[in-house]
């Protein structure tokens, strides 16, 4: 089969969500557009909102009147399966059943023309067993947009088994055409976005279990000072637990139970309730009307003490230079090169980046007070900076390592001695998670990172990040978290282990 090329009429079937942002997509690019739904006058409902609102935007001087009303033109509703018999490409965004999906590209196959091309824009079902139901499964794709489709740049364009060459080739020629961003991937559980990003929440979710600290806080250790555009419980807040919820079960189902994925009780709780996120007024955070979502961040107060004497960075702080920059001209520290890991001391006092150890342990081993510090995206531009303090520290050298943080500008969130603090164990797992996205093929390292960056918005991708601070650092985390919980959640991928290894990849900062 030659690559079609996809310029003449397009099919999206199902008109929610997805369907009528789809639809809106690809009427923008140019293409003559049929919406079919089985739920009668759904399609036309959908067309007559989207309609509204792009006038909407016209009458507000947002959107050009010419331009959206020939968009509209090209839209219109299908009243059967039979009027789509001349579509190039049919893109389905109906319900998430296999049943259903394969019953309808069975009835499609049946109406369209041999060289029109299939997608699923499924969430999680098998492209290979949706294609199943095909006497051609090779015409048959996922073509993964992301909520709102209009506004979000990724698609992950999803290969089946059967999946032909020339099928890819088509859809990302057209994904380019239509202005998005696309990674093609194997299908598997997730595909790259839904099971890279499973720890993102599932790290903030357990500190809640284990009552680190509460949501608003732990929320703005990874938004202010992680770098993430939101903190993880805003974030599944503004999803619905329901629907985030549904992602993480079916992944951990789909996986075999794989405990790396185990879904949260406290985020089934909240599920059970019916405290959903914003759509129902309640989630991790309140939306009532008249009381506005407390942000009561546990900030430290501006710590009092002596201006410390003497800070010095040993080691080497190739991996965390920005941070180095800023406590030698922010806090006139003075470079004591060396090939350790990277430190520092104020006077006595020890502060180093999270390991996986918690600080208490560290101050034994190393015999000296311990104040860990836990991972940015960018040390430079971030607001706050969380940290954790050994156990046996005197109240003085907390003070004069907050002072310090502070004295960059600052705001410090002093956690418990929490192991791995939090933006260090989530970058770990969502590394981990990525090397082992690359080692099974399912996509290449360039397309995961991407993946992370545009249809998640990460501030840096996960293997870019990992590889920047370097994979003996992430391997050394995950072994510690492994051995402080004796779970195998946070098992080192192989991909990983060969990382962080200078014997079989020499190439790779470790
Ligand atoms: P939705 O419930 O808003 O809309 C589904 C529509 O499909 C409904 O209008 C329904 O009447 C129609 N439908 C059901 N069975 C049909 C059939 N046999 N033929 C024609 N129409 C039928 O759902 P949604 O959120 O738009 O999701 C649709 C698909 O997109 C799902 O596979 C979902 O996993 C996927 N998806 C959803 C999101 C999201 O954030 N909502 C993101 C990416 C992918």
């Amino acid at each position: 089969m030659n690559a079609p090329l996809l310029n003449g009429q397009v099919a999206v079937i199902g008109a929610g969500t997805m369907g009528i942002g789809i639809a809106q997509v690809a009427a923008a690019a140019g293409h003559p557009v049929r919406l079919f739904d089985i739920a009668p006058a759904a399609a036309q409902r959908a067309i007559d909102e989207l309609a509204r609102r792009l006038r909407q935007r016209v009458d507000g001087g947002k959107a050009d009147a010419n331009a959206t009303e020939a968009l509209l033109a090209r839209l219109e509703r299908a009243d059967s399966l039979e009027q789509l018999a001349d579509c190039t490409l049919v893109i389905e965004a109906v319900a998430e059943n296999l049943a259903i999906k394969q019953s309808l590209f069975r009835d499609l196959e049946a109406v369209c023309s041999p060289t029109a091309l299939f997608a699923s824009n499924t969430s999680s079902l098998s492209i290979t067993a949706i294609a199943g139901a095909l006497q051609h499964p090779q015409r048959m794709a996922g073509l993964h947009f992301f909520n709102p489709a209009p506004l979000m740049k990724l698609v992950e364009i999803v290969s089946g088994l059967e999946t032909g060459a020339e099928t890819l080739a088509a859809l990302q020629a057209l994904a380019q055409r239509w202005g998005k961003q696309s990674v093609v991937c194997r299908s598997t559980p997730g595909f790259i976005v839904n099971r890279v990003a499973r720890p993102f929440y599932a790290e903030t979710l357990r500190a809640l279990e284990e009552r680190v600290a509460d949501a608003a806080t732990l929320d703005a250790v990874l938004r202010d000072a992680g770098g993430f555009a939101m903190g993880p419980l805003q974030l599944t807040d503004l999803i619905g637990q329901d629907v985030n919820y549904a992602v993480t079960d079916s992944v951990y189902r789909a996986f075999y139970q794989d405990p790396r994925f185990t879904p949260s009780l406290v985020q089934q709780e909240l599920v059970a309730a019916g405290h959903l996120g914003r759509k129902s007024g309640r989630g991790f955070y309140r939306y009532d009307a008249q009381r506005p979502a407390a942000e009561m961040i546990a900030f430290a107060p501006p710590a009092q003490a002596a201006p410390p004497q003497r800070v010095t960075l040993h080691g080497d702080w190739s991996s965390l230079a920005d941070l180095a920059e800023l406590l030698i001209e922010n806090a006139g520290a003075i470079k004591q090169p060396g090939q350790t890991s990277p430190y520092l001391t104020i006077d006595d006092v020890t502060l180093m980046l999270t390991n996986g150890k918690t600080a208490s342990q560290l101050a034994d081993e190393r015999g000296t007070p311990v104040v860990l510090f836990d991972l940015c995206a960018d040390y430079a531009h971030a607001s706050a900076i969380a940290i954790s303090c050994a156990a046996q520290n005197g109240a003085q050298h907390n003070a004069n390592a907050i002072r310090l943080l502070q004295s960059l500008g600052k705001q410090v969130i002093q956690l418990p001695d929490y192991p791995g603090l939090l933006t260090m164990r989530t970058l770990a797992m969502l590394a981990n998670e990525a090397l082992d996205v690359v080692n099974k093929g399912v996509a290449g390292a360039e397309d995961t990172d991407l993946a992370m960056l545009r249809g998640v918005n990460y501030p840096r991708g996960p293997l870019a990040w990992g590889a920047a601070l370097g994979w003996r650092h992430i391997l050394t985390t995950l072994e510690n978290l492994q051995r402080y919980y004796g779970e195998a959640r946070y098992r080192p991928m192989p991909l990983l282990r060969r990382y962080a290894s200078p014997a079989s990849f020499p190439g790779a900062k470790r």
